[in-house]
């Protein structure tokens, strides 16, 4: 059964190349925590949650999960400004944290969520982006675990979208319009 229209995106990371990466990472991250009672796990809404579903179902070490969320993509954080629009519920202070993203593009909002965690405290504050495109990268991040480094495209599926459009698709693929409409 094919789900594709004719307007899709072209495939850029398959679905199974997604999946191999993603069980991948997981078995690092299990490695890296087995003296560790529990993570939490602090996806960045929207786009992390599509990878944040299948990475944590692959992982062993007992998890919390919360969500972050900053101002989107195109509204500040090109100019290094990131607003925080919703914040993590649980207290982090003591504990291991694993920062769930999807992409890391300049780096600013990385760098701020980041910088977040550790002034509340937590014991430790692990970076996991399913995408780096170090090419537009202006502030540092130290990420921790990676998926796959990309040129600088803009892409779109998997939990990424253009204007709310393409999260749904099952791949990473690259989004050919003006994304500045
Ligand atoms: P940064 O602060 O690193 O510049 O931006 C990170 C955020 O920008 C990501 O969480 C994502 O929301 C958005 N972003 C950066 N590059 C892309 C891209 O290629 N496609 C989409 N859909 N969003 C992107």
């Amino acid at each position: 059964m094919s789900r594709k229209r004719s307007d899709d995106p072209r495939v850029l990371i398959s679905v199974d190349a997604l999946q191999r990466r993603i069980r991948e990472l997981a078995e690092e991250i299990d490695r890296d925590h087995a003296e560790v009672d529990r993570i939490v796990a602090v996806g960045v809404l929207k786009g992390s949650v599509f990878f944040l579903v299948d990475l944590l179902q692959h992982l062993k070490t007992p998890v919390a999960i919360d969500f972050f969320q900053t101002s989107s993509y195109g509204s500040g954080t090109t100019s290094g400004e990131v607003r925080i629009r919703k914040d993590v519920d649980l207290s982090l202070r003591g504990q291991h944290v694993l920062l769930i993203e999807d992409i890391v593009d300049t780096g600013y909002t990385l760098r701020t969520i980041l910088d977040l965690m550790r002034f509340r405290g937590a014991a430790s504050v692990k970076l996991c982006t399913l995408l780096d495109k170090p090419s537009s990268r202006e502030v540092e991040v130290p990420i921790d675990y990676c998926g796959f480094s990309i040129e600088n495209l803009f892409v779109v599926g998997f939990g990424l979208d253009f204007a709310e459009r393409y999260r749904n698709l099952p791949y990473i693929g690259v989004y050919d319009g003006d994304v500045d409409d």
